[in-house]
């Protein structure tokens, strides 16, 4: 499986096939408190990869080489999105729908945040040119 042409329903699905072969849960479904919290856990593994890192190190990582230190956090990564996948295939939210959603949400918000700011600059400039907006 590579992301390029792997649906997410099909990592739902092989999710779900593991854990029915283990037996986990209700039919595959775990009890979504239990996985949300799994969840937060396998987060704070993937942090400890970044845990008290200096500098050179950020900068060896982001260049990519430290791969080993990309592999655990490559395997730490693959825990999050398998309780993220079962709680949202339990809970039936889409994923892809749902970041959808949340990229325009955000796009949005920087649509203000930037008015905001132009507005703050020009408020900025009237005043230090001595013209203000007050009445
Ligand atoms: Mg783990």
């Amino acid at each position: 499986m590579k992301d390029e042409n792997t649906p997410i329903a099909e990592l739902r699905r092989a999710v779900r096939d593991l854990c029915r072969e283990k037996h986990w849960g209700r039919d595959g479904d775990q009890d979504p408190r239990q996985v949300a919290m799994a969840m937060t856990v396998e987060m704070s593994e993937l942090l400890e990869n970044f845990q008290w890192m200096e500098e050179d190190e950020v900068e060896r990582l982001w260049a990519r080489k430290d791969p080993e230190r990309i592999a655990r956090i490559a395997e730490e990564f693959a825990d999050v999105m398998m309780y993220g996948l079962q709680l949202t295939g339990t809970l039936g939210i889409d994923v892809a729908s749902e970041l959808e959603k949340k990229i325009e949400k955000v796009r949005r918000r920087g649509e203000n945040y930037s008015a905001e700011k132009q507005r703050m600059r020009d408020e900025f400039e009237k005043r230090a040119t001595g013209e203000t907006s007050d009445h």
